[in-house]
């Protein structure tokens, strides 16, 4: 396929929180051949390329304002599945969803997934992806046991962690700024049943929060808290732990019968009558600091309450993307979006940052109207988030009117995180400058990082927004300190 080939058209690429984006070039390669030629047509005409996979990043990690967008979104085959050893080998372009409802009825389910099933597989690998299980299996990259990659001189490489682990250790978690992840090759886990057993508990504070983590990391498969931003004083911190096991083989005695496409899928209608896509509607009403307060109030006694102690058998799917039960749901916070701010923070400081940060974004007038926590583990990514800690993930509404001071929290609340020898995850990031991202990540990692970058892209064709913005002015630093 020639560059000339293609028709890129322009069109208004935006994060997946709407909130920050702008125009770009966009094409959308069905093959391996189209990838190269779209690498031709941005070096012909003098433009970057901002790779893109489902734009499922929350900030501007796949957008390219003034650039090429590389959408691989089309490339989205299942190349190879083995029932026997679990391994599947599939374009970059799929899905997390298409990869659990293929496997599925041979009792074998993704190791890492994020909170929607929507993220392709090249978006999955490029920014290292966690789930529930951080803690005890790693981000999706400790699963990869192949890559089929292009260097943007169009050459291929299939490169595998026994004989290539620095360089994938740099582009597992690269951002998409080394090369473009073609195919990938993963190993999936086995499970036994369609369901988890799930056990609700309540957390009356930041305290009783951290010591049901501690309690149940050493037991559980899955773990995550959800907090109420909106509490202050005694409840500071206050909210639900969810812990997950797996059933054990022979424990579920009719396995097949949940390892179903359908078994898993959640319903398309609300009360059999309200088709979903219409749930986000019902919940605008409440898209202000007022009804979120109510509504986090109201989840936190109900399950306090209803469910304090509960155990409970809940389907894989709806455990993991209870996110995508809503679709849509961003949509409440039209029209000028939402970001998300994910902070990782060693085990030791984590409490105190935690109730730091809840307590400053209260005291600035902007509390989160959604806050996630989970465990992580330490790995050997040059870009990683993960540290033997803790994270918060947190979603603000964006307004015309908050944005200069959302923008400000945001960098406060780096700064305490900084402080505390913490972390960011540029999947989420929208605001971060580049001298929290000097501090945060060890220097050592992003000279490594530099280094590769200039032997695989030499003249700097990849770059994201994200690059630009945060990344690029540390890479630039650390060859200015070598030189
Ligand atoms: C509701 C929701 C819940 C989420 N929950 C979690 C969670 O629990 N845990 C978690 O870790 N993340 C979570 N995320 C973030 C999401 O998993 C990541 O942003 C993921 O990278 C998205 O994949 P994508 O295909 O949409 O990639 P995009 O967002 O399109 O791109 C992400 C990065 O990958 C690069 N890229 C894309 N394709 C390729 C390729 N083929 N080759 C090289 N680089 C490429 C892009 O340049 C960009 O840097 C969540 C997001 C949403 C919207």
């Amino acid at each position: 396929m020639s560059a000339t080939s293609l028709s890129p058209r322009t069109e208004n690429v935006s994060g997946w929180g709407m909130a920050v984006g702008g125009q770009a070039l966009v094409i959308r390669p069905t093959s391996a051949d189209g990838v190269r030629a779209a690498l031709q047509l941005a070096r012909s005409q003098g433009l970057k390329v901002a790779l893109r996979g489902s734009g499922c990043s929350y900030g501007d990690a796949a957008s390219g304002n003034g650039k090429l967008v590389v959408d691989l979104s089309q490339m989205n085959r299942i190349l190879a599945w083995d029932p026997a050893s679990g391994r599947v080998r599939a374009e970059a372009g799929t899905t997390l969803r298409q990869i659990w409802q293929h496997c599925l009825a041979d009792g074998w389910w993704p190791p890492v997934v994020s909170g929607t099933m929507e993220p392709t597989l090249g978006g999955a690998v490029a920014m290292n992806i966690h789930g529930k299980n951080a803690f005890g299996v790693g981000p999706i990259g400790e699963h990869v046991r192949s890559l089929r990659v292009m260097m943007v001189d169009g050459s291929e490489r299939t490169l595998t962690p026994e004989h290539d682990a620095d360089l994938l250790h740099a582009i597992i978690g690269g951002l998409g700024e080394l090369c473009v992840v073609l195919e990938v090759e993963l190993q999936l886990k086995h499970i036994y049943s369609g369901f988890l057993d799930v056990h609700a508990l309540a957390a009356p504070d930041l305290e009783e929060m951290f010591r049901i983590f501690d309690e149940w990391q050493d037991r559980s498969d899955y773990l995550v808290g959800w907090l109420d931003g909106f509490c202050g004083g005694k409840g500071l911190g206050r909210g639900l732990v969810h812990v997950a096991h797996q059933v054990k083989e022979g424990a579920d005695p009719d396995p097949r019968r949940m390892l179903t496409v359908a078994a898993q899928s959640l319903p398309s209608r609300l009360f059999g009558i309200l088709p979903k896509s219409w749930m986000w509607m019902l919940m605008k009403p409440f898209a202000h600091d007022l009804g979120m307060r109510l509504i986090n109030v109201a989840k936190y006694w109900s399950g306090r309450l209803l469910e304090h102690d509960k155990r409970y058998r809940q389907t894989h799917a709806a455990f993991h993307f209870l996110l995508d039960y809503v679709p849509n749901w961003k949509f409440i916070y039209k029209p000028d979006g939402l970001i998300q701010h994910q902070i990782f923070v060693p085990k030791d400081k984590a409490r105190e940052v935690f109730r730091q940060v809840l307590a400053l974004e209260q005291a600035r007038g902007l509390p989160t109207w959604l806050a996630v926590m989970k465990r992580h583990r330490p790995d050997p990514y040059l870009l990683t988030h993960g540290l033997d800690g803790y994270s918060l993930a947190q979603d603000f509404r964006v307004t015309k009117g908050n944005r200069e001071r959302l923008w400000a929290l945001c960098h406060e609340i780096d700064d305490i995180v900084v402080k505390a020898g913490g972390r960011f995850y540029f999947a989420k990031d929208a605001t971060l400058r580049p001298a929290s991202v000097a501090a945060a990540f060890p220097a050592e990692n992003m000279k490594k990082f530099a280094d590769v970058r200039k032997e695989l892209d030499p003249e700097g064709l990849l770059a994201t927004d994200l690059y630009d913005r945060a990344i690029a002015p540390v890479l630039d630093a650390t060859k200015v300190a070598k030189g």
